[in-house]
């Protein structure tokens, strides 16, 4: 058995969240104040979540990297292969903010989306 202490980022309040695991499995959630913080200790111990933010090859603008940011979590340990996944895209101006860029990234249900528009030159 193992207890894992956290703290929970889905408001300011921050509360501190003890989870009990064992063999994979999340036997109890303490100290949350609210269901998302033991939704959010749940996940956090047996699969991290995160945000990604990058930047993809664009062409003809006026810079030559365009930032981009995944519509949703995607699992942490999913990272590096997104992270291939986004270099080996190129995109080509003018590009709005908000378009998706790359649809579902690796089955995960989250898409690339652009994080600024950027216009043709
Ligand atoms: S458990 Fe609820 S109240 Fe506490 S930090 Fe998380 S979201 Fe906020």
């Amino acid at each position: 058995m193992e207890t894992k202490e956290l703290i929970c980022v889905n408001c300011p309040m921050g509360c501190r969240v003890s989870v009990t695991i064992e063999a994979g499995e999340v036997l109890s959630v303490t100290g949350n104040s609210c269901p998302r913080g033991e939704a959010y200790a749940r996940q956090e111990s047996i699969r991290p979540m995160r945000i990604l933010t990058s930047t993809v090859k664009i062409d003809h603008a006026l810079h030559r990297v365009l930032p981009v940011i995944t519509s949703k979590d995607i699992p942490l340990d999913m990272m590096d292969a997104a992270m291939e996944e986004i270099r080996r895209v190129t995109v080509d101006a003018p590009v709005k903010m908000n378009d998706v860029l790359i649809e579902n990234l690796l089955g995960t249900g989250a898409d690339v989306i652009a994080s600024r528009s950027m216009d043709r030159i």
